[in-house]
């Protein structure tokens, strides 16, 4: 038996169960699958959520943002209000930057409940492999539907099944979680630590969330071995598990919407090329892909309004953000040499507007 709904989101990671929350709000039947067993686990994530001035800063035209950004009080594990710019001789630049930490796994839980709440269901277990003629063929069976939505990651399957273009180069990270008393300040640290990314320790209640990514045509070594040396050099102990998962370095994928299915989040490659954050991203374009999706359905509105209002709010941003990094790439990323140099030529406010999506020179 083949099952129907009006909207099939696939993923239920931040970008999945925001597009789901608000496309059940529109009153049409929305149905969440996940190939995971449980929402959110494991975390393969740093957990770091700037703060909404922040936000607003890289996003000025974003509006109604606390309907996507308020969360509750116990998804904030603990609020940081810098950003340390560690360089290859550990000379350091700290931003004012505030932000917060998160669990990632409760914060993803909280959304997805946000979208059931609203209307949406969630099948867990369940894995997208195709589509064709508007039916998604799953690990658990057969769903037809009217709009597709692929909120499946960096590698996303579904942007694959409707003919877009993947994630091209994406970087691998690995993280895991220590105990400790950290300072409330993020570190992010530079050079063949790290090579062509960085690697980072982030603040949390006690605990730290660190983790390492590369850019693997600058690597001389596995993800293990990075990931290895990064702990030693900073004497930290590991509790649990290593976790790694690729993150999106291009920026926004060219097209995000085909025929009747659009991606979101990680999947469309929105992703702030310079740091790896994508959370923010995938709530912004997560809402306006669900409000999409629902006028489709009921009002028989084109999908084009979401490319067309997402990159209203973001492309420019992103794209600067890629140019910067590919400029990083280019001149400081070479050897450690070449990165402390070019740290020190741009100096603590044009490290800011790099961090930030924002011009470094004029
Ligand atoms: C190591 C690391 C550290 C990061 N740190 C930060 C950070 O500190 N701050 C920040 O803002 N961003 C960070 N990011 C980026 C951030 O995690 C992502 O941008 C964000 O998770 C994107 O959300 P999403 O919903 O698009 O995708 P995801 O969170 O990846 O969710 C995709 C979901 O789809 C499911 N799925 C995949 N394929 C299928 C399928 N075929 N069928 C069914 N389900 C499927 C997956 O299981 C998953 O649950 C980090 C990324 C990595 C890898």
């Amino acid at each position: 038996m083949t099952d129907k709904v009006d909207i099939l989101v696939v993923g239920s990671g931040p970008a999945g169960s925001t597009a789901a929350r608000f496309a059940a709000q529109s009153g049409a039947s929305v149905k969440i699958i996940e190939r995971r067993s449980t929402v959110g686990v494991p975390v393969r994530c740093g957990e770091f959520m700037p703060s909404d001035e922040e936000i607003l800063n890289m996003f000025p035209k974003l509006k109604d943002m606390s309907e996507i950004f308020d969360m509750p009080e116990e998804l904030h594990c603990l609020e940081t209000y810098g950003i340390d710019l560690i360089d290859p001789s550990e000379k350091v630049v700290r931003l004012d930057f505030k932000g917060y930490t998160t669990d990632r796994d409760r914060f993803d839980q909280h959304l997805a409940k946000l979208a059931c709440e609203a209307g949406a269901e969630i099948e867990m277990n369940d894995m997208f492999l195709d589509c064709k003629d508007n039916i998604a063929s799953t690990s658990k069976g057969d769903i037809e539907y009217k709009v597709l939505i692929g909120a499946d990651g960096p590698g996303s399957r579904v942007a694959q099944s409707i003919g877009l273009q993947r994630n091209q180069n994406p970087y691998p990270a690995v993280t895991a979680q220590v105990k400790g008393d950290f300072e409330p300040c993020t570190k992010m640290f530079f050079g063949g630590i790290a090579p062509g990314a960085y690697g980072w320790i982030i603040p949390k209640d006690g605990r730290a969330n660190i983790g390492v990514g590369f850019a693997p045509k600058f690597a001389k070594d596995s993800t293990s071995a990075y990931f290895k040396k990064f702990i030693e050099s900073h004497d930290l102990k590991v509790e649990g598990e290593v976790y790694g998962k690729y993150v999106p370095s291009e920026g926004p994928i060219p097209k995000t919407v085909s025929g009747n299915a659009m991606v979101v989040g990680d999947a469309a490659g929105q992703v702030i090329s310079v740091n790896g954050g994508g959370i923010p991203l995938s709530l912004i374009a997560g809402r306006i892909c669900g409000q999409t999706a629902g006028r489709a359905v009921n009002e028989g509105a084109s999908l084009q309004e979401y490319e067309a209002q997402w990159r209203d709010i973001m492309e420019a941003p992103l794209k600067l953000a890629a140019f910067n990094k590919k400029l990083a790439d280019m001149f400081a990323f070479r050897s450690d040499t070449t990165t402390k140099m070019c740290m020190s030529i741009l100096g603590k406010r044009r490290m800011g507007n790099l961090i930030r999506c924002k011009r470094i020179f004029p």
